[in-house]
C-alpha cells in the first residue's frame, strides 16, 4: 500500500514553528473512517470493540472512539483513570491484565469493568480479596493447538491464559463462586496480516463455547477475539480486508453458534493497532549527517519517542518531505541520540538525498508508538497533535519538561 502523509512538507514547516519536533501528530479523520469500516465489518453481529488503551493512552484519542461507539481494554490503574475520565465505565470497559494486584481488580470493579482472568489461581486470589463478580472472563492460551508469530511468540512460551483442562475447571470454579455471565478470551497472533489467523481464532472459540455448554452447562455470553491485526507497515504489505474478515467471521458463527443453538453470543475486540496505527506520524528533523564507515542521518527524535525498531526490528516507513518524488538514490542509517547502538529507526534505508533542516515524517506510529517512550538518557517524551477532522491542529499533550523529568527526585536532600 502506497505510504502517504496527511501534511505538505509547507504544512509540517508551518506546524513546527508552533510545536517544535519531534510530535506525534494523530488524523481524527482516518481514524473515524477507519474504526466505522470494522465496525460496519460486525454489523450482523452484537460486537463490540474495547479499544486497547495501552496502543495510544491520550484521552482525546480514546474520546474520539468512545463517540465512535468504542469501549476500552485497560490492564493498569491508570488506563482505567484515563478511561473513566473520558466516561468510558461499566460493562464499556474490559480489564484484561495478568499478574494482577487485588488494588488494580478492586478499582476495575469498583467502575464495573469486565474482569477478564489470566491464570486460574486468581480465581481464589479474586475471591478473597474482592469478591468474584457476576460477569467474569477467562483469557484461554491454546498451547500446542495453535502457532503464535514473532511478537507473540509461540502460545506454549506464553506467559499469558488458561491452559484448556483449566478452562473447564476454571468455569466450574467460578460457577460455583457465584459469577452468573461468562466469556472466552484469547489473544494468540500480534500483527499479522493475514486475516485467516483471526478468523481462525474466532472458530476456535466457538468450538470452545460448545464444549463449555455441553460438559458443563455454562451458557457464554461472549467471546472476545482480542487483538493482534495487523497493519501494512511496509509499502508492498497490504492491509486486512475488514469486511472480508467479518463475512468469513460470519459464516464461522452460522456454523459453530446458530445450527448448534447457542447463539446469540456477543463478539469482542480488543483492536490496538489496527485502530489507530496507522493514523499516527512521529514528525522529526534531520539535525546531523556523519560519514564513516556508513551514511548517517541524525534525528531530532530517538528511540524514546518510538522504540519499536529498536525493540524488534521493526520496520517504520520513513518519508523525506517534499523529495517524495525524487529517487531514493542514497543508503542511509536514520538514527536518534540515546546512546544506544541500536537507537536506529531504519538501517541501510533507501532515501532521497537529505539535507540538514529537513523534515522526516515516520510512519504507523499511532500505535504502541508515544505509547512505548521512556525516559533513559535523560530523554523526554514529545507532544502529542492532533489533526481534527476541521484541519485544524490542537495539542493533546504538552510535551515533558525537564522539571517533569525531575519530579520524583528532592535535591534538597542530598
Ligand atoms: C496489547 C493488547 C491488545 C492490543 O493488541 P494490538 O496488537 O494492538 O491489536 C489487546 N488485548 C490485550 C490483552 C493486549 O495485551
Amino acid at each position: 500500500m502506497k505510504k502517504t502523509v496527511p501534511f505538505t512538507r509547507q504544512e509540517l514547516i508551518k506546524i513546527s514553528e508552533t510545536y517544535p519536533t519531534p510530535f506525534h501528530i494523530y488524523d481524527e479523520a482516518a481514524i473515524r473512517k477507519n474504526i466505522r469500516t470494522f465496525l460496519k465489518a460486525f454489523e450482523w453481529a452484537d460486537f463490540k470493540e474495547y479499544y486497547a488503551v495501552k496502543a495510544c493512552p491520550n484521552p482525546y484519542i480514546i474520546k474520539i472512539l468512545k463517540e465512535e461507539g468504542c469501549g476500552t481494554d485497560c490492564s493498569s490503574l491508570p488506563e482505567l483513570i484515563i478511561s473513566e475520565k473520558c466516561g468510558v465505565v461499566g460493562e464499556n470497559i474490559m480489564f484484561s491484565s495478568n499478574e494482577t494486584t487485588y488494588d488494580e481488580y478492586q478499582a476495575a470493579m469498583d467502575l464495573g469493568a469486565i474482569i477478564n482472568l489470566d491464570d486460574i489461581t486468581h480465581i481464589p486470589y479474586l475471591e478473597k480479596h474482592c469478591g468474584i463478580p457476576e460477569v467474569i472472563s477467562v483469557r484461554y492460551n491454546p498451547g500446542p493447538e495453535r502457532t503464535g508469530n514473532s511478537i507473540i511468540g509461540d502460545p506454549v512460551e506464553s506467559k499469558y491464559g488458561f491452559t484448556k483442562p483449566q478452562i473447564f475447571e476454571g468455569f466450574k470454579m467460578l460457577k460455583d463462586k457465584g459469577a452468573k455471565r461468562f466469556g472466552i478470551h484469547c489473544f494468540v497472533i500480534s500483527n499479522e496480516l493475514n486475516r485467516d489467523s483471526y478468523v481462525e481464532t474466532a472458530v476456535m472459540l466457538f468450538k470452545l463455547v460448545k464444549e463449555v455448554n455441553d460438559s458443563l452447562g455454562i451458557k457464554i455470553e461472549f467471546v472476545n477475539l482480542s487483538g493482534g491485526i495487523g497493519i501494512p507497515y511496509r509499502p508492498e504489505d497490504e492491509p486486512v480486508d475488514l469486511m472480508a474478515m467479518g463475512r468469513e467471521i460470519h459464516n464461522a458463527y452460522k456454523q459453530y453458534i446458530e445450527k448448534e443453538n447457542l447463539a446469540p453470543l456477543k463478539i469482542f475486540s480488543e483492536s490496538g493497532r489496527m485502530v489507530t496505527g496507522p493514523y499516527g506520524y512521529l514528525v522529526s528533523k534531520a539535525i546531523h549527517e556523519k560519514h564513516i564507515y556508513k551514511e548517517y542521518i541524525g534525528l531530532d527524535a530517538n528511540m524514546a519517542n518510538l522504540m519499536r525498531p529498536a525493540l524488534y526490528g521493526a520496520y517504520h516507513h520513513i518519508t523525506v518531505m517534499g523529495k517524495e518524488n525524487l529517487p531514493h538514490n542514497k543508503k542511509y542509517d536514520v538514527v536518534g541520540s540515546l546512546c544506544e547502538n541500536n537507537d536506529k529507526f531504519a538501517i541501510d534505508r533507501m532515501l532521497p538525498e537529505i539535507e540538514i533542516g529537513d523534515i522526516i515524517v515516520i510512519h504507523d506510529a499511532g500505535a504502541h508508538g508515544f505509547a512505548m517512550g521512556f525516559n533513559y538518557n535523560g530523554k523526554l517524551r514529545s507532544s502529542e497533535l492532533l489533526l481534527k477532522e476541521d484541519g485544524n491542529i490542537e495539542m493533546i499533550r504538552r510535551g515533558e519538561t525537564i522539571d517533569d523529568y525531575f519530579a520524583t527526585l528532592d535535591f534538597s536532600n542530598l
